[in-house]
């Protein structure tokens, strides 16, 4: 059944995009040379597991030659598959291209489950897997970066650096070779939050603009907008995190793999997180409740639905009974082709994946300049700007005949930090990105959504670069 079930997410993928196909001029050999995987690495590879040998099977697909390095995450989870892996490395691709982050795409899967190991066993699961990268230049700062997925996180990226630096003694680039390290081992600030601010700065984004709320019978702005987040991992954790404290959203439900809760009052996202923490489940959180039927996450009232789990959760079966204004994929392929045209007749908008998560890879992309430059982003201009500041702001003091407290004076006159600079960075990205969408949108009077657009948007850029490189001439 799960087979199937993947088998629609590649599906899917390419069903929207001969979608969006059909609006560009580009020659058909170029589509085709496009759409397909390049390479796929399928491997098997033994690890001793207490007296026992296990057998894993691991997956690295490098979608996209058009520019290296390639870039995408790991999953680890016992439903990887090698559609799957060639769906999610399709999206980083498209992905990577709206948010002009100069990358092809990628994405690997190791097929265990996290949670049946511990860390020493996934220690040596995940040194193995990027041996066996390394073995067939899988992996490398020009070649391949991989980067956290479903599964996995910084932990993981640490011992993958650690590996190939062990093989590749003295090359200088070499921290470059993955990104979502730890801050404290070449990663950077900001990583870590940055797909579910980014999510939050794509939402907002989406209802800064009068007449699109408008057709939807919403009003413009975050502001108490209510929010139902299916899964809590990184992804959904930030959204929620940063919508409500940030955006003034309410999170009224949430999802996860023990069940749904609803409060009409709101969800403190971190104090959801703590309570889970401590008891090991989300239900029983103080003022909310239970829902009878986990899947009924997707009916449950709101202005904004964020499936931040996995692929394929909204389907033909159950896309009737959603009830929100907006989807915004905070996952990668959440929604199936089928179930999106019920969507779309229903007047629902969807803010697509392919550019409502792309905050993570914008900021490794970030971390990858950082590890190649080899210095902190902020380290030349920080005391630079302060100074200027400082010294306007003291003349203002002087000319006005007042002053201010030290502690305003501070802020006013702060140099950007790696952090202000990340995020700087990130919403100037969200922002402009969706600009470029909608833009698409509003100029071809038949593009009717924003997936669609977002894939011209990216298909125009793939296909220039291929002509850029003399490649179809
Ligand atoms: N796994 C993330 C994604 O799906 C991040 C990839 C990256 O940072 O390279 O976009």
């Amino acid at each position: 059944m799960m087979e199937s079930k993947q088998t629609r997410f590649y599906e899917s993928v390419n069903r929207n995009f001969n979608k969006a196909a059909e609006f560009t001029s580009i020659p058909k050999g170029l589509l085709e040379q496009i759409r397909v995987c390049n390479s796929v690495y399928q491997m098997k590879f033994p690890v001793k597991i207490g007296n026992q040998y296990e057998v894993i099977e691991a997956y690295r697909v490098q979608h996209s030659h058009h520019r290296l390095p390639t870039k995408g995450g790991i999953r680890f989870s016992h439903l990887v598959n090698q559609e799957e892996v060639m769906a999610l490395a399709s999206l980083m691709t498209y992905k990577c291209a709206i948010v002009d982050v100069p990358f092809g795409g990628a994405k690997g899967g190791v097929k265990v489950s996290p949670r049946k190991y511990n860390a020493l066993q996934l220690e040596k699961i995940t040194r193995r897997y990027t041996t066996e990268l390394i073995r067939k230049n899988f992996i490398g700062p020009g070649l391949d970066v991989p980067a956290p997925d479903y599964g996995t996180g910084a932990r993981e990226m640490a011992w993958i650096l650690d590996t190939y630096s062990t093989f590749n003694h003295g090359e200088i680039d070499a921290a470059a070779c993955v990104t979502g390290k730890p801050e404290n081992q070449s990663g950077i600030r900001g990583r870590t939050e940055a797909t579910g601010r980014g999510v939050y700065y794509a939402i907002r984004q989406m209802l800064s603009y009068e007449e699109d709320c408008k057709a939807l019978g919403i009003e413009p702005g975050l502001e108490g907008k209510t929010m139902v987040i299916q899964g809590l991992g990184n992804v959904g954790s930030y959204t929620g995190m940063i919508s409500q404290d940030e955006g003034g959203a309410s999170v009224i439900g949430v999802s996860e793999i023990e069940g749904t809760i609803y409060s009409p009052e709101g969800i403190d996202i971190q104090q959801l997180l703590n309570y889970r923490k401590d008891k090991g489940t989300i239900i029983g959180f103080p003022g909310s409740k239970k829902l009878d039927v986990r899947e009924d996450w997707v009916k449950i009232p709101c202005d904004i639905l964020v499936p931040a789990a996995l692929e394929s959760q909204i389907h033909k079966g159950n896309a009737k009974s959603v009830k929100a204004k907006v989807i915004a994929e905070a996952a990668n392929g959440p929604i199936t082709a089928d179930a999106e045209e019920i969507l779309l007749k229903k007047g629902i908008l969807i803010i697509p994946d392919m550019y409502a998560n792309a905050g993570g890879v914008t900021v490794s992309y970030f971390e990858w300049l950082k590890n190649l430059s080899h210095m902190r982003f902020g380290r030349m201009e920080k005391r630079f700007q302060h100074n200027s500041l400082y010294a306007i702001v003291s003349m203002v003091e002087r000319l006005t005949g007042t002053t201010i407290g030290d502690r305003e004076k501070d802020l006013l006159t702060k140099g950007a930090e790696e952090i202000d600079l990340v995020r700087s960075g990130l919403e100037d990205t969200m922002v402009t990105s969706y600009h470029n969408i909608r833009e698409v949108m509003k100029r071809r009077k038949k593009i009717h959504d924003l997936r669609t657009a977002a894939f011209v948007n990216a298909l125009d850029k793939i296909a220039n670069d291929y002509i850029r490189l003399g490649i179809f001439p």
